[in-house]
């Protein structure tokens, strides 16, 4: 760990306009820098850096933060390198502090997990080439994966007992919590413990630091369920991981192309064919953390590769936002009738394969066909595929990219252009909102129409706090922070409360001590435009705030006077319980 004075010493030596403009040309815009994003592609400068509050924040993407934020994004360092790599640069020694108790604890716990999980990943390897494992072999074999590929993803077979992997974990001198902490072994209510995995083919889960984070199961016959992947553990989230990863990052790389394939098998398959740039996400949707992961290992290109059922529509569609969201596009490759990328490399191998890949088709277009094909081109069914496309399209943030899109599928379908795109934005969508100023300042606010929760007087007190500091003895007083019902946002705003430093200093107060990444995002893009406040204004707008919780407590007793009157006992219980917990909250606010 690394001293916090250190930490100071070294954010005060550092010019973010300078770090930045190793990596971005920057040009001067009023009191801000600004240039072409290193985060996303684009045509028009939208990244902002402010020299007076040291943050950057990139009205395309939303990545916003300080200087140590940047250089971790950028050069995906972890924190403490990035303090040490940031020293190095203005020549300030970074020397290590002893660890507390509490963070040895922290750190020792998620080191003897994955010394567990080794231990354990050592043992299935070996029981599958023992004699125990001879079925699980013969599987393995019969199913095409040679003992090259065994040996490099480090396959192995769990015995057919209740206490092999206790037996082995116990024999090393692991402690039970750590073993039940693994997910290696289930805790009974009898105070006993069993094996997790039994009887199955065990795939090691690697992180990208090539620890065993993880397995994933699978039977050989029938029996259910077919696939079992240990559970959230402090190493392993499924949400972050991809299983193949470790093998992929070097193709990924070369090649800027990444596959995302759906199950253990199509992974093996495709890197045994030589397609060394394929991943599978682990029974889970494809999640943001999944592409970022992707897009750091040098993905530039992504290839969805789903058998040709249903499931694949169900999850490109979901896939869409992800997306958008991380500004990056995908294609769609499905496979012939009856093939998974597993059987279909097996049998036309991977010439043919990577063929089909250079047909994928972008990802909107293979919904739209997909529609198409569900709907037919009746009128009415010419109806439903536009009702159909509409969530996808209006997901699409880039205007100029959706009306591409609104033209090809009025093309498909046969119908004009104009209306097509008529029908797309008739009724308002229910988080987009018309650029408006917020009610207390003085000039409109840019790109603030992002979240429906950004509606909320919630969401103006706390971009008020991050903004003036003028107000923050008013909210201290009415205890505005008990009040807040949006964790996220409450805890922005008792951490401002918190605040007693010089108005200047405070957004790097933010930065320093908020933990998520989409908190500091936001406090970055709040704090790098600067309006004139009127301090009049804020006071009426947390009044009426306050008046608007309080209410809610007197209606709350009005109806339950009502339901009383009237005898309905079930809604009396309800307003009761709901009644409790307002109380509660306001039982916190007088302490
Ligand atoms: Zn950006």
């Amino acid at each position: 760990m690394i001293p916090e004075e250190v930490i100071s010493d070294i954010k005060h030596a550092t010019d973010i306009v300078q770090v930045v403009s190793e990596t971005v040309q920057l040009k001067k815009t009023g009191s801000n820098f600004a240039g072409l994003c290193p985060f996303h592609s684009e045509k028009t400068p939208s990244f902002t850096v402010s020299p007076t509050k040291q943050i950057y924040y990139c009205f395309g993407c939303g990545a916003g933060g300080s200087v140590f934020n940047f250089v971790m994004k950028r050069d995906g360092l972890t924190f403490p390198e990035t303090v040490r790599a940031l020293g190095r640069r203005c020549g300030i020694e970074v020397p290590e502090r002893a660890l507390s108790a509490e963070e040895k604890e922290k750190i020792g716990a998620r080191e003897k997990i994955f010394l567990a999980n080794r231990l354990a990943a050592d043992f299935f390897s070996q029981t599958l080439k023992g004699g125990q494992g001879s079925g699980a072999l013969a599987y393995l074999h019969n199913r095409g994966i040679t003992d090259e590929t065994i040996e490099k993803f480090g396959l192995g077979f769990a015995p057919d007992s209740w206490d092999a992997v206790s037996g082995c974990l116990s024999s090393h001198r692991v402690p039970v919590d750590i073993a039940v902490g693994s997910g290696l072994l289930i805790a009974k209510e009898t105070g006993r413990y069993y094996d997790r995995f039994r009887n199955r083919i065990v795939f090691p889960i690697f992180d990208t630091a090539m620890q065993v984070s993880g397995f994933g199961g699978r039977v050989m016959d029938d029996a259910l369920p077919k696939y079992l992947n240990s559970p959230e553990t402090p190493v392993y989230h499924k949400a972050r991981s991809l299983y193949g990863l470790h093998a992929a990052r070097e193709g990924i790389r070369q090649s800027g192309t990444a596959f995302v394939v759906e199950g253990y098998f199509d992974a093996l398959a495709l890197h045994q064919h030589g397609i060394a740039q394929a991943a599978a996400t682990l029974g889970t949707a494809l999640t943001r953390d999944h592409v970022r992961l992707l897009s750091r290992c040098g993905a530039e290109r992504f290839v969805l590769v789903f058998d040709s059922d249903g499931a694949g529509i169900r999850a490109a569609l979901r896939s869409v936002p992800v997306f958008q969201k991380e500004y990056m596009t995908a294609k769609v490759l499905v496979l012939p009738t009856g093939h998974d990328p597993d059987s279909f490399v097996r049998e036309a191998g991977a010439d043919a394969f990577l063929e089909l890949a250079d047909k994928a088709m972008d990802l909107l277009e293979f919904l739209m066909d997909a529609a198409i094909r569900r709907h037919g081109l009746s009128v009415e069914g010419r109806l439903k595929v536009l009702g159909d496309m509409r969530e996808p399209l209006l997901a699409m943030e880039d205007r100029v990219a959706r009306s591409l899109y609104i033209r090809v599928l009025a093309d498909k379908v046969g119908i004009d252009e104009g209306a097509v795109s008529e029908k797309i934005h008739k009724a308002p969508a229910a988080n987009v909102r018309p650029q408006v100023a917020e009610p207390w300042q003085d000039a409109p606010v840019k790109s603030l129409d992002r979240i429906k929760e950004e509606n909320s007087l919630e969401f103006q007190i706390v971009s008020m706090l991050v903004r003036y500091a003028g107000i923050h003895a008013y909210c201290r007083d009415v205890g505005i922070a008990d009040y807040f019902q949006e964790p996220g946002l409450k805890e922005i705003c008792s951490l401002a409360l918190a605040y007693d430093g010089p108005p200047e200093a405070m957004t790097d107060w933010f930065l320093t001590n908020l933990r998520e990444e989409g908190q500091r995002e936001l406090v970055a893009r709040l704090a790098i435009d600067e309006f004139p406040v009127i301090h009049q204004r804020c006071v009426t707008l947390i009044d009426q705030y306050v008046r608007n919780r309080n209410r809610l407590g007197d209606d709350l007793s009005k109806r339950i006077r009502d339901a009383e009157a009237r005898g309905d006992h079930e809604l009396l219980l309800s307003l009761l319980e709901e009644k409790r917990r307002f109380s509660q909250d306001l039982k916190r606010r007088q302490h």
